[in-house]
């Protein structure tokens, strides 16, 4: 009797532990999954808005989306997401020029994670826009940030900034790190500029778990239609179809360091899932010019370049016809243009095991291709 008694509670031990066990096991798989994680994401109708919103949904976060009032983005957005994330998906009017709707959305959602990528994101256009761009770039993540430590959410969330490869401004021949100094040299530059230290100084002031992506260019087949590299994939594939005869530009010799933009919202989501907050550089750490990328995109159609001429009178000629494919316009030159831009990305390879996934030849390849989709 005494064995069988024994026996009965050494069972239900064991049954009580692998429960445990795997109830533990479960806890983890969630945690890991993020399954039970809420986000809210400022600027979700923009490119990299996009692709991080497929990525949380992916990983089974409930993504809110703050946008302007535009019922056609809202359709946009709708038709992007179509039918899958019925339930995780949720969107809401907002403006970060507007600290009410801010503070209204952060109560209401209480998220775990807030991705800012809202801004007006064209470095030309904040020359002429320059207030509104200061309004919205510098002033919304402060109020983004004010809006976390009013509401007494600073223990809950985490906070991404998209800060911006403009803000080092011109150092020529070199890696740009997170330890090179700052020369901004547009107004949106300056105005990440200050969003980059209010970022800093609110992390360490009121210990808001606040990190800075450090991002240089990047691309994809959703890049606004204002950046050079959607405008070149778009006439290069009007070209192909006849629908257009020359592409016009500016400066050909400006050279950036590009990236695809799936491969960065990565990046912003292993930044808040590390142990202490920090600042990251993420880059490719390859430099290629707008020259180059007209090259490489004329290639996906099969036409080599063959440029001729100096300044503002070069020309790009199709070699094998001579019919005159690019012209140079005074008119794109920008009043403050910075040469060149590479990152370092070792830190984030290091401590986020962070890497590039697509080259640049492929990327040009990726934007071409999904511009014949849309003029064929
Ligand atoms: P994007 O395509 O231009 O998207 C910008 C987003 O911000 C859009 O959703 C836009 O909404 C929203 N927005 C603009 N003004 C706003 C306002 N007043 N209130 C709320 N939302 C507003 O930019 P992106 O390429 O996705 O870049 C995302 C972020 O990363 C931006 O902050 C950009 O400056 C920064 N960044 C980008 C790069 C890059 O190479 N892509 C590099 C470094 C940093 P609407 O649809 O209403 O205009």
């Amino acid at each position: 009797m005494g064995q069988y008694i024994m026996g009965f509670i050494s069972t239900q031990l064991r049954f009580k532990y692998w429960v445990f066990k795997l109830w533990f096991i479960g806890i983890f798989l969630l945690q890991i999954n993020g399954n039970d994680k809420k986000a809210l994401i400022f600027g979700i109708t923009g490119q990299d808005g996009f692709y991080l919103t497929k990525l949380l949904l992916d990983k089974n976060y409930i993504v809110h989306g703050c946008m302007r009032n535009t019922p056609s983005q809202l359709e946009r957005m709708r038709q992007s997401f179509k039918g899958f994330y019925k339930n995780s998906l949720f969107l809401h009017y907002g403006d970060l020029t507007d600290a009410s709707s801010i503070i209204e959305l952060l109560d209401e959602v209480k998220p775990d994670e807030i991705y800012n990528l809202g801004a007006q994101s064209q470095v030309a256009l904040s020359f002429k826009k320059a207030e509104y761009t200061t309004n919205c770039d510098a002033l919304g993540p402060l109020r983004i940030l004010e809006a976390i430590r009013i509401l007494g959410l600073k223990d809950k969330i985490r906070f991404y900034q998209a800060s911006s490869s403009e803000m080092f401004g011109d150092v020529e021949d070199k890696l740009q790190d997170e330890m090179t100094l700052f020369a901004p040299k547009s107004p949106y530059a300056t105005a990440k500029l200050f969003a980059y230290w209010i970022t800093r100084n609110y992390r360490e002031a009121y210990k808001i778990f606040a990190c800075n992506g450090i991002l240089f260019n990047h691309e994809s087949e959703r890049r606004g239609r204002g950046f050079v590299t959607r405008k070149i994939a778009r006439a290069v594939a009007k070209i192909s179809c006849g629908k257009n005869k020359v592409l016009c530009l500016g400066n050909l010799d400006s050279t950036r360091d590009w990236g695809y933009a799936p491969d960065y919202v990565e990046a912003m989501w292993l930044m808040l899932q590390q142990n202490a907050p920090d600042d990251y550089v993420i880059a490719t750490g390859e430099g290629h010019s707008v020259r180059e990328f007209v090259e490489a995109a004329f290639k996906v159609i099969g036409v080599t370049v063959e440029w001729h001429g100096d300044g503002i009178n070069e020309i790009g000629r199709n070699k094998e016809t001579e019919k005159i494919l690019v012209r140079i316009d005074p008119k794109f030159f920008r009043p403050n243009d910075k040469k060149s831009s590479l990152g370092c990305n070792e830190k984030a390879k290091k401590l986020l095991r962070w890497q590039p996934t697509t080259k640049f030849n492929e990327l040009a390849k990726k934007m071409v291709e999904s511009e014949l989709l849309n003029h064929l």
